[in-house]
């Protein structure tokens, strides 16, 4: 499950220092360490999954939870009302540099749109 060298498989194993908001036992959520926005949070599995193009289709209830936790999240930060963005990047192209699943979830600002 744990894949060795991983960053995000290392916080997940608070092997590595973060800022937790919020974990139970399928996922984990922290404090990006180079935030884009006010509140830039990271929502992530704890299962090791490199990204959208993994195979997933046993994985629905965990991708589900993940999404329900960013909501949750949101209402706490009290991002909920202005709005906020929820991002995933998949492989380089797009921007990816952990090769861990993770959920960016941005607000505290004006967000425009389409993205860079
Ligand atoms: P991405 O470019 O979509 O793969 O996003 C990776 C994100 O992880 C970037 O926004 C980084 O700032 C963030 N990041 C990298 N290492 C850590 C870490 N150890 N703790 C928290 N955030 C991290
Ligand atoms: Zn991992």
């Amino acid at each position: 499950m744990k894949i060795h060298g991983c960053i995000f498989c290392r916080v997940s194993a608070h092997e590595e220092p973060a800022k937790i908001f919020y974990e139970d036992e399928h996922c984990v959520a922290f404090q990006d360490t180079n935030p884009k926005a006010p509140v830039h949070l990271l929502v992530i599995p704890r299962k090791h999954i490199t990204s959208l193009n993994d195979e997933l289709e046993n994985d629905k209830m965990l991708l589900g939870h993940l999404m329900t936790v960013v909501g949750r999240l949101a209402k706490e930060l009290g991002i909920d009302g202005a709005g906020f963005r929820t991002v995933i990047n998949t492989n380089a192209g797009a921007g990816q540099t952990v090769f861990h699943l993770h959920i960016h979830v941005l607000g505290g600002r004006l967000l425009h749109w389409p993205p860079g």
